[in-house]
């Protein structure tokens, strides 16, 4: 190892170290995020309510207006290509 290597793997070390004891510190303690909200809607805005919601195996709602227009969007493709 060269002394010029060893300098800069001194400062890299230094500087993790200053990184970790700023990060460490109160200031720059981040601030525990608030929980998201549970959304109402799917991204296409239908309403999540019980008859138009069911569970998916992952735990995730699935908005099954958005399942109906997805097949009859895939219907109307295949018509297309017909
Ligand atoms: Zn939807």
């Amino acid at each position: 190892m060269t002394a010029r290597n060893r300098a800069a793997l001194l400062e890299f070390n230094a500087g993790t170290e200053r990184a970790r004891r700023a990060y460490n510190s109160e200031q720059h303690r981040f601030a525990p995020k608030p929980p998201k909200p549970e959304p109402t809607c799917c991204n296409f805005g239908h309403d999540y309510t019980p008859a138009n919601t069911y569970m998916h195996s992952s735990g995730r709602r699935i908005c099954r207006e958005c399942g109906r227009l997805r097949a009859q969007a895939a219907r109307d493709r295949k018509k297309a290509l017909r």
